[in-house]
């Protein structure tokens, strides 16, 4: 079935009620049916629901459907997008282990990777997006991950996901996509060689800037890349914090059942039943709104193009994009999202255009339904000098736009007036 079906009925079966929409399960326990229901379910000789920071029957269907639409086996939900990728880094590293990432990353995962891991004896090594012939020359025996964006936030680049998977395979290393810009509905990573893909949930898939969560899925087949793999001795062995179970033994999803049995059983960053129904609400109108987005988004990259006041316009379905032939290769029908960025001639008419819009609000955040405006410079990156903002592609006077569901007449008259005030 196509994409949009299983995003309205993958996952759910009607209770006894007939209940159309999925219950919201809020629950924090459940009970077995006796002392042998229950030993069997710790040893997972049953599968069924123990405590919600285990699983939940909400939770279950935004999982088994946010993975059918990624094209994955499994799926794990999380409590943010962060606590995902820290989720899907963990599952692979330890103290003493490398993780190689993009340097074009999420301003969190920067800092996850650059400074946070590092405290816990991860190093990370970055490449840049546009060249993954220089990831070889990064890897060792100790390299455990190799982790990119497939759309990148706030760069705006698109990575070219077979070049990279081509060298991580060749290695036996797993690599990690962090697929929330393009969403499943735009691209779908596994399909091209990505063993696991990180999303946050609170962007695309919530739509209106409800609440947030994330999500890591794992490929079909991924046990295969696994078993024996000396990299992944963990995944082999005993794992004597779940009586000596060894993952590559057990007929399920493995990436996914680990990162449950162990790290969501002991760092604790579940979802929320009821955020997991925000999801679920969020997944049925995806592909309807993705469309929108990214129609809106080009017709405004588009205006912005041929603006006297404008020095450069970031979009990657624009010719004069340096990334348009990577996204009319990875991404359905050649759409980029809403995601797009600007630059004008310096930091003073980058502040006046962001004070003078009226339909965009002043945000850091994207994938809202209504339309957010971004100044990096005075905000998320203020810390940087000006060659520094100019080293890592956010020059003073950048402006990023997320462009919501409004009309694209109205978000562009906006703009003009803006740009002309
Ligand atoms: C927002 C975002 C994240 C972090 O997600 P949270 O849900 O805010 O924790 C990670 N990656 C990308 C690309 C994002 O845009």
């Amino acid at each position: 079935m196509d994409l949009q079906t299983r995003a309205l009925h993958e996952g759910y079966t009607k209770d006894s009620q007939g209940t159309m929409a999925v219950p919201i399960y809020m629950t924090t326990a459940y009970e077995f049916r006796d002392a042998e229901h229950a030993a069997n379910l710790f040893a997972l000789k049953e599968l069924g629901n123990i405590y919600t920071r285990l699983n939940n029957p909400t939770t279950d269907v935004f999982e088994k459907r946010f993975a059918s639409l990624e094209g994955g086996e499994a799926a794990l939900a999380t409590s943010s997008g962060m606590s995902a990728i820290f989720y899907a880094i963990a599952n692979a590293a330890e103290a003493g282990d490398n993780i190689i990432c993009a340097r074009q990353l999420y301003g969190g995962s920067l800092t996850l990777t650059a400074h946070t891991l590092k405290r816990f004896g991860i190093e990370a090594r970055f490449f840049d997006v546009h060249n993954p012939k220089s990831i070889e020359a990064l890897i060792d025996d100790k390299t455990k991950v190799i982790f990119f964006e497939s759309l990148t936030n706030p760069s705006i680049d698109v990575a070219d996901i077979e070049a990279i998977t081509t060298i991580a395979n060749k290695h036996g290393i797993l690599t990690v996509v962090d697929n929330t810009v393009a969403t499943p509905v735009l691209c779908r990573p596994l399909e091209h060689g990505a063993d696991v893909t990180v999303h946050s949930a609170s962007k695309y898939t919530t739509g209106q800037g409800l609440a947030i969560g994330g999500i890591l899925v794992e490929r079909k087949g991924l046990l295969e890349k696994l078993r024996g793999n000396a990299r992944y001795a963990h995944f082999n062995e005993p794992d004597h914090s779940y009586h000596g179970l060894v993952y590559v033994d057990v007929p399920l999803p493995p990436f996914t059942l680990r990162a449950r049995l162990s790290l969501l059983r002991d760092l604790g960053a579940a979802s929320s039943p009821f955020n997991s129904w925000l999801f679920i609400q969020g997944m049925e109108t995806l592909s309807l709104r993705i469309k929108e987005h990214s129609a809106n988004a080009l017709a405004l990259a588009q205006f912005l193009e041929s603006h006297p006041k404008v020095k450069k316009v970031n979009y990657p379905g624009l010719k004069s994009n340096v990334n348009y032939a990577n996204a009319q290769k990875y991404f359905e029908n050649g759409a980029c999202s809403g995601l797009l960025s600007f630059e004008v001639e310096n930091l003073d008419a980058a502040i006046k255009i962001v004070n003078a819009t009226k339909l965009y609000s002043l945000v850091v955040n994207i994938g809202d339904s209504k339309s957010i405006i971004t100044h990096p410079a005075s905000t998320t990156h203020q810390q940087l000098t000006e060659s520094e903002l100019i080293a890592c592609g956010v020059p003073s006077g950048l402006i990023r736009i997320s462009c919501g569901l409004e009309s694209a007449k109205d978000l562009i008259a906006d703009m003009k007036q803006a740009l002309e005030a």
